[in-house]
């Protein structure tokens, strides 16, 4: 028996437990102290009626003989594919609904889409970023490069001719930073990755946090995209699916002429048993119009807190990216202090917990990221301590 010796490779993530850490040793030593948490990356609004409701009859449906659904395809139902189809329509994008295959939600099918790709490639992953890129080519073995996202660069970097890669991981509008690229730039990310005949992994999980109509939710919004590109997107962000868990991949048949969609439908098949019908009937639900009014005011309330943030710190003179078109703030640390200096300086002074950048990567040394998922008074009055603090 050997283990994979690549699983030695992965740095220890210490991000989240320090934090607890930390915090927990505060509370323990402040008992009183009321703490305000925009440190977390999960929703906290329920469910909206609309998908409660579908849950329920699929339930009932589950119920009877004459309805009841057993395994179904490891692709998805029909109903849902066609509705993500349809989706996608509204943003003038045409995908065959067998282009979509339906999941438990973006991170598993993010690690699952390397059972695709030799061992040998070349990964591109910008820094900082969203830690399941980085750690699943490492249990892998695969070569990674590093791409610098800064404050020069609005932490949306560019792609550079120079550099060669098979795997390239994007992400926009970006956790951590909330950066969004525009049209013009993915063009270019677009077209790279066509002349390197790589292929462009496009986690579009906050694409609903979209609100300048000019910014493209979709990687196939640019020309060419169909050739290169395998687009991840999830319930999670966009209707309170984290703990109810479901997402979709979208691997055209034009891309490398048909051959990943084979493979990733072969993959599918073989290793995987389809999301439970009651949770693809929620999801569903999501895209009727009563559905994706009531997912809309969820949203608006996030974004209100987003808004509530980026207005504090634009009166702080702070810099930062996101906070429009996206939940999170990514915020320069102020007075110099590095990430982890501000946690703790932040923690103590305001009683406000966040997450130091340099969890998520080395440039992420000196910023922090809050994010607009919490409570809107709770929100409002992080920010009164932070304008009080700094
Ligand atoms: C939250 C998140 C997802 C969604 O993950 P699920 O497994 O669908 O819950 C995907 N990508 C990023 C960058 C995220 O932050």
């Amino acid at each position: 028996m050997q283990l994979n010796p690549h699983y030695r490779d992965l740095k220890q993530s210490y991000l989240f437990s320090t934090i607890a850490k930390k915090v927990n040793a505060y509370s323990a030593a402040h008992p009183q102290a009321d703490l305000i948490r925009l440190g977390i990356g999960d929703v906290t609004l329920p469910l909206v009626p609309a998908v409660i409701d579908a849950l329920h009859a699929a339930v009932e449906e589950q119920a009877h003989q004459q309805t009841f659904h057993g395994y179904g395809d490891e692709q998805g139902y029909g109903f849902l594919r066609d509705a993500i189809a349809t989706y996608y329509k509204t943003r003038n994008v045409s995908l065959d609904p067998s282009e979509i295959f339906i999941s438990d939600g973006a991170k598993s099918d993010l690690g699952n889409i390397l059972d695709l790709f030799s061992q040998d490639n070349t990964v591109l992953i910008p820094d900082p970023v969203y830690p399941v890129y980085v750690d699943t080519n490492v249990m892998a073995g695969r070569r990674i490069l590093f791409l610098d996202a800064n404050e020069s660069n609005g932490f949306l970097p560019l792609p550079d001719p120079s550099v060669s890669a098979d795997l390239i991981y994007l992400c926009s509008p970006n956790n951590p930073t909330g950066a969004v690229y525009s049209r013009d730039d993915l063009q270019k990310w677009v077209d790279y990755a066509n002349d390197q005949q790589a292929v462009l992994l496009f986690d579009a999980a906050y694409e609903c946090f979209i609100t300048d109509d000019s910014l493209p939710h979709s990687i196939y919004e640019l020309d060419g995209a169909e050739r290169c590109a395998i687009e991840f997107c999830s319930f999670s962000k966009m209707a309170g699916f984290t703990g109810t868990r479901c997402g979709w991949t979208v691997v055209p048949h034009t891309l490398q002429n048909g051959v990943l969609h084979q493979m990733w439908l072969r993959r599918q098949t073989t290793k995987f048993n389809g999301v439970p019908y009651i949770v693809q009937k929620g999801a569903a639900a999501c895209f009727t119009n009563e559905g994706m009014r009531q997912i809309r005011e969820t949203l608006a309330y996030y974004q209100q807190n987003a808004q509530v943030l980026s207005k504090t710190l634009d009166a702080l003179g702070i810099w930062y990216t996101g906070g429009t078109n996206s939940p999170y703030v990514w915020m320069k640390c102020p007075h110099g202090m590095d990430s982890w200096a501000f946690f703790d300086f932040l923690l103590a002074q305001a009683q406000v917990v966040g997450t130091p950048g340099a969890g998520f990567g080395q440039n992420g040394n000196d910023f922090f990221r809050l994010t607009a998922f919490g409570d809107c008074n709770q929100t409002r009055e992080a920010c009164i301590r932070l304008q009080n603090l700094i």
